[in-house]
């Protein structure tokens, strides 16, 4: 089964900052109800959903991220990529940074977590669910253990690959039971990734954060069990940006071309995916985040893309940059496969081969 990516568009409200300095709104939907935006009333996109000052976090939830439970808890993967300039909304839309309080503004994240327990819970008399989690930091091409009890320069972890695909050597997963629980130890990771940030110039808006929940699910009773595995990837990507200055591209410019590796080879990958699908080489091994994100991307996921933008006339320029990027993404189709154990799989297999064998005898 093929499908696409997602393509989600939320253009935050102005931020104070932007207030302060006198900026007018030139981002906004182009007509009500519709998934259209008008860039100064002359450049027009369409994406799968436009969301804008009057969405909320809810609202957000709703339409992109509930849809896709039922999925995950029958064994697919699913991916939600949060990206846009830095001080577009980013982490704010994902909830990397959850405060702890499960308020409006609390994040996807928290919320995705809060249904998937209750959702589990209602399933326990069938189905046997182990749950883990892991969060990952990907700062120039080097990865830390976000949930690591070591100090952050001890924290670095490797990529491996093997038959299965890549994985982190050594990553803490940690084995939790209660929403609360996944809650909690995303504040202490996210702190983690909040205070490396101040002591290492803004690192937070030059690095990735990826935070994956996997799930194992066993059929409970006598007949043959089927287990699955199935990964619910949060996705907190670096800012889009191409230059030094946090929010904007102006005088700084040319002062410091800042092109993040991981996001270079994202477009690139994105570009070949889009443009001959299925065929022809995809260059995800230009980084460590296209390899970690193979899967997601024209691989084994359900993906939603949630760009993120300013409305402010003053960031246009990157604005434009950022549509244009995400106009792209919505050319991409995933092969979504439910992942089954090998064994339950053939069992699945054979069982079907009966069951047909059977049919002819008739
Ligand atoms: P990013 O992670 O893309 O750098 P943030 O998520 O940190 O950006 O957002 C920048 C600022 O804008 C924060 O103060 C955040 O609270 C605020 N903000 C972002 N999106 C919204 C929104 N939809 N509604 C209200 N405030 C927002
Ligand atoms: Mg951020």
């Amino acid at each position: 089964m093929t499908e696409a990516v997602t393509v989600a568009l939320r253009v935050r409200p102005l931020v104070k900052s932007e207030v302060q300095r006198g900026c007018r709104v030139a981002v906004q939907r182009a007509a009500p109800g519709m998934p259209q935006v008008a860039v100064n009333r002359t450049d027009y996109f369409t994406y799968n959903h436009v969301f804008d000052s009057d969405d909320t976090q809810q609202g957000i939830y709703d339409s992109c991220v509930q849809p896709k439970l039922l999925r995950l808890l029958n064994g697919f993967n699913v991916t939600i990529l949060a990206y846009g300039q830095t001080g577009s909304g980013k982490t704010y839309t994902m909830g990397t940074g959850f405060d702890g309080i499960m308020d409006e503004h609390a994040g996807l994240i928290p919320r995705a977590v809060n249904e998937i327990f209750q959702q589990m819970m209602a399933m326990s008399q069938n189905v046997e669910y182990k749950v883990t989690c892991s969060f990952v930091e990907l700062y120039q091409e080097q990865f830390f253990d976000l949930f690591s009890r070591k100090k952050r320069e001890d924290s670095t972890v490797d990529m491996r690959e093997d038959k299965n695909g890549v994985f982190l050597l050594g990553l803490t997963e940690l084995n939790v039971h209660a929403a609360k629980e996944v809650t909690d130890q995303l504040m202490r990771g996210s702190s983690g990734r909040a205070v490396a940030a101040t002591a290492m110039n803004e690192t937070s808006s030059r690095s990735h954060a990826i935070f994956t929940l996997t799930i194992v699910a066993t059929t409970k009773g006598n007949e043959d069990k089927t287990v699955t595995t199935s990964k619910f990837n949060f996705v907190d990507l670096a800012g889009s940006e191409r230059c030094s200055k946090t929010l904007a591209c102006g005088d700084r410019f040319k002062e410091g071309v800042n092109i993040n590796k991981g996001l270079l080879a994202l477009g690139n990958v994105i570009t070949v995916l889009g443009s001959n699908q299925g065929t022809g080489y995809v260059p995800y091994r230009q980084s460590k985040l296209t390899r970690l994100l193979q899967d997601s991307l024209g691989g084994n996921s359900v993906t939603v893309m949630i760009v993120c933008v300013s409305p402010a006339d003053y960031n246009v320029p990157e604005t434009l940059s950022t549509l244009r990027y995400a106009d792209r993404a919505l050319q991409i189709k995933n092969k979504a496969v439910v992942n089954l154990d090998p064994h339950a799989a053939e069992v699945a297999k054979l069982k079907d081969t009966i069951q047909q064998l059977r049919l002819e005898l008739l």
